[in-house]
């Protein structure tokens, strides 16, 4: 089986080279006999992901991680989102009985005290509810833009992803974040009003800043730890490692 879903990931790779972003997305959903799962974080990308499989009625599941820490804009930009497209965005929130040893272990907001505790709440609120949106599906779509750092500007538009045994798309590879932005604009997509603000990243609000001109796009994620520190786990590499912040602009 692994070795079916590298020779279509290959396949799919080409293809989607030649393709428009909403062609891609069927290209995909054609190519695959089972589970599509799209996981939205609510940033741009992911918005504009969000229309394309929705204007199109393409059977992909779309799910959100709701860590609990996420910005009240977001929690507003998902319910318009819903409204807008007419569908609901599944969530998958940690394990209760996991959050709450977490928090009486570390405090509400331990992850500013240590490398090991942030770690601790990105499994907990995230890396494991990512498990199960993920649990059975053949396909994951994710919105990483291959500018974001020059380890993305390495990967291809489609992979397989041996650690979860699934094939990961990526339509918006060559898009830049200006790209992405016309075609929210020109599409009348709604997009997180934090944007506005300095925030180009977005993701839980106590770990989440808004960035000055100039700086990356990671800049905003998890600013008190060094550079080679950032790992939040839901993206992991070929050979097993886990990517870096800065490779998880959009995590
Ligand atoms: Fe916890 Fe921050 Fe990770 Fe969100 S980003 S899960 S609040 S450490």
């Amino acid at each position: 089986m692994s070795k079916d879903l590298r020779a279509l990931a290959d396949e799919l790779n080409d293809a989607f080279a030649k393709a428009d972003l909403p062609a891609r997305l069927r290209l995909f959903r054609d190519a695959l006999d089972g589970q599509i799962v799209f996981t939205t974080s609510l940033g741009i990308e992911d918005q504009a992901l969000t229309r394309a499989i929705r204007t199109q009625d393409l059977d992909v599941a779309i799910a959100t991680l709701d860590t609990g820490r996420l910005f009240p804009e977001t929690y507003d930009l998902w319910a318009k989102t819903e409204e807008q497209y007419g569908f609901r965005i599944k969530p998958y929130y940690p394990q209760a009985e996991a959050i709450q040893a977490l928090v009486a272990d570390q405090g509400i907001n331990g992850f500013y005290y240590g490398l090991d505790m942030r770690k601790a709440c990105c499994n907990v609120r995230k890396v494991e509810p990512l498990g199960r949106a993920l649990a059975g599906a053949q396909g994951w779509v994710v919105g990483l833009r291959g500018d974001q750092s020059d380890h993305r500007s390495h990967l291809r538009f489609v992979e397989f992803d041996e650690a979860r045994g699934l094939i990961k798309a990526s339509p918006l590879l060559d898009f830049t974040r200006d790209d992405v932005a016309a075609y929210c604009e020109a599409n009348d997509v709604p997009v997180n009003a934090l944007h506005e603000k300095g925030f180009v990243s977005i993701g839980c609000a106590p770990c989440t800043r808004a960035i000055k001109p100039g700086e990356p796009e990671r800049a905003g994620r998890w600013w008190w730890e060094s550079e080679d520190k950032k790992e939040c786990g839901l993206h992991v590499a070929a050979d097993g490692s886990l990517l870096r912040a800065k490779e998880l602009a959009q995590s």
